[in-house]
């Protein structure tokens, strides 16, 4: 498919996982693509890396104004960044409330900020924010991490009621478990990392984790202009997680 041909696109937390997949799928079905990470230096040709920080508001500001000024204008933001939090209201400190709550949702917040500028100028304009079954599940001892996706989902669901009059379109995935460096870390800080993965891919019906391809399908999907219809809507890419009440057999 070439639905992104003559379109620009900006990727946050496009240097691994979920965002790195869909910041070259992306380019494969023709936008320029530019990442904006913490560390964009995994990021090769044709995508092009701008080190920023989310929770930097002037780093954020300087990495969109010189992405958009070296892309020629931007059609498509993926506000993908984010950090993983474990832990129960008793467990995680204030600290920690605040920092993944400056990271997942403020970061967001002002990614869009200093884009929607720029994407208002666009005939294709769409935002895809990267949220999580999270949101609207109840996931043991990710209490604050969910707490971050339940705003990831409300945001996404009021910035689409702000913007759909100047023609951006504002949506979100909700993955579910993700084979990504995020949960390689994970599995790696468990006691037994085989029967660690061997529990998370049980709790899927499909019986396996959800591929960043698959995710980066869906943001695509979201993003493109043939979904011009498309607002306001979260789309899972979970193996049936959250909706279905099955066990492969
Ligand atoms: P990942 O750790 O593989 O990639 C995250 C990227 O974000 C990294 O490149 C990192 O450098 C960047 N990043 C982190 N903090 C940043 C900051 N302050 N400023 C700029 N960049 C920053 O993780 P992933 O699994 O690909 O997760 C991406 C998104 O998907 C996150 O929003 C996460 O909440 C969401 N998600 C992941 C899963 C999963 O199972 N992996 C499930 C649901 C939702």
């Amino acid at each position: 498919m070439s639905d992104f041909e003559g379109l620009t696109a900006l990727v946050t937390g496009g240097a691994s996982g979920i965002g790195r997949a869909t910041a070259g799928l992306l380019a494969r079905r023709g936008a320029k693509v530019a990442v904006l990470d913490l560390d964009p230096s995994p990021v090769g040709d044709p995508l092009t890396g701008y080190a920023a920080d989310v929770t930097d508001d002037a780093s954020v500001r300087a990495a969109v104004a010189a992405a958009v000024h070296d892309l020629g204008g931007l059609d498509v933001l993926v506000n993908n960044a984010g950090i993983g939090a474990q832990g129960t209201v008793e467990t995680n400190s204030d600290e920690e409330w605040h920092h993944v709550f400056d990271v997942n949702v403020l970061g967001m917040v002002r990614t869009a900020r200093a884009c929607l500028p720029h994407l208002r100028a666009s005939a294709h304009a769409a935002i895809v924010n990267t949220c999580s079954i999270a949101a609207t599940a109840g996931l043991p001892q990710r209490a604050l991490y969910s707490a971050t996706k339940g705003a990831v989902y409300s945001l996404t669901l009021a910035m689409a009621a702000d913007h759909v009059r100047e023609g951006i379109r504002v949506n979100c995935v909700n993955p579910g478990t993700v084979d990504t460096p995020w949960v390689g870390r994970l599995l790696d800080a468990a006691d037994d990392p085989a029967a660690e993965r061997a529990a998370l891919e049980a709790r899927q019906p499909t019986g396996r984790l959800v591929t960043a391809d698959e995710v980066a399908a869906a943001v695509a999907h979201l993003a493109s202009p043939l979904s011009a219809a498309i607002t306001g809507t979260a789309l899972a890419v979970d193996g049936g997680m959250q909706g279905l009440r099955t066990r492969p057999a």
